[in-house]
């Protein structure tokens, strides 16, 4: 059973990740670019490291969520990377957003060194994060697996293991695909409403029981109409997302011509500013289009 585990990353999504950890008893070490964000985490016990090799020397599990695959190559690859520090026997698992090849090149440097690699990125946002209750996909050895899920049952609602390597990370990016186009249909559908002089209240309380109605319709389509763009997931990881899509499908020639539309309204989004706030401000690039704003009662 594993007991020692390390988590490196602790932005939105990492550090509720490390909180579940430590409440469920893991003896944790924490690692943060931004070393100020291990703070609460040394409070309650966790050890913080100072360089990705020093985390994950002495653990069983070595944890991480990151930005990009930016991120990953400075944090697994680089100087004092996580490379440099695992040995023979320890498990590395990567949960951050990135593409497929990139989860590849990370097991094949681990095995390397005899280190076992799982991709398993997530579903769920903050709150999600916070509350232990993620949707996770895991791919990569099926003893390992096992090993591990323990561990993520206490992240996380659901686990699903998904087979060979990569194939977790590939099927992050097949959910987030539906995310960005559900948003970019959302924020059409509101700009429209909002030009036909629709009561928008009403038309959230439509969104929220008809049989299209989703979970994330719902709750981004109420908050835009509070004007809360406060982050969850934000604007510059979607485009981020969308970047990753766009890749994975050309490799696959697979059509995403409705993800197109989708990533200009995002970029678009972002060069306005707004790339820090929540996914859910894609809205905006099209509020100035359409030269109104999306608000309730
Ligand atoms: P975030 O809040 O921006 O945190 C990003 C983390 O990556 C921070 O710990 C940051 O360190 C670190 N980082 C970034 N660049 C780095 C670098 N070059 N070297 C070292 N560390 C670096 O992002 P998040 O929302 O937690 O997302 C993390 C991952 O989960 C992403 O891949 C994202 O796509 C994915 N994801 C996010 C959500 C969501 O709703 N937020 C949902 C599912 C999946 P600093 O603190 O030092 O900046």
């Amino acid at each position: 059973m594993i007991k020692t585990i390390s988590y490196l990353g602790l932005g939105t999504m990492g550090s509720g990740m490390a909180s579940n950890l430590l409440k469920a008893g893991y003896k944790l070490t924490v690692w943060n670019r931004n070393a100020e964000k291990c703070q609460p985490f040394a409070r309650k016990g966790a050890r913080v490291a100072d360089t990705p090799a020093d985390a994950v020397c002495d653990v069983e599990l070595a944890m991480y969520s990151l930005s990009n695959d930016q991120a990953v190559e400075e944090v697994v690859f680089g100087a004092k990377g996580i490379l440099s520090g695992i040995k023979q026997g320890q498990i590395a698992m990567d949960m951050s957003t990135v593409l497929p090849a990139t989860s590849l090149r990370e097991q094949e440097a681990y095995a390397k060194r005899g280190v076992d690699f799982l991709d398993a990125p997530v579903f769920g946002s903050k709150n999600e994060s916070a509350n232990a209750k993620l949707w996770i996909m895991a791919a990569g050895n099926k003893a390992i697996f096992e090993k591990v899920k323990p561990v993520l049952e206490h992240l996380g609602q659901t686990v699903h293991y998904f087979g060979k390597n990569g194939n977790a990370a590939a099927m992050k990016l097949v959910g987030n695909l539906i995310v960005a186009l559900e948003m970019e249909a959302l924020a059409e559908g509101l700009v429209l409403a909002q030009k036909a002089g629709l009561d928008l209240n009403r038309v959230m309380e439509v969104v929220k029981v008809a049989d299209f109605r989703s979970p994330l319709l719902v709750s981004n389509g109420q908050n835009i109409l509070k004007r809360d763009f406060s982050t969850s997931f934000a604007l510059e990881l979607m485009l981020k997302d969308a970047g990753l899509i766009e890749k994975f499908a050309a490799s696959l020639q697979s059509p995403i011509p409705a993800l197109r539309v989708a990533e200009k309204n995002l970029a678009s989004a972002v060069a306005l500013g707004f790339g820090n706030d929540n996914a859910s401000a894609l809205i905006k690039a099209l509020e100035k289009e359409a030269g109104v704003e999306v608000k309730g009662r």
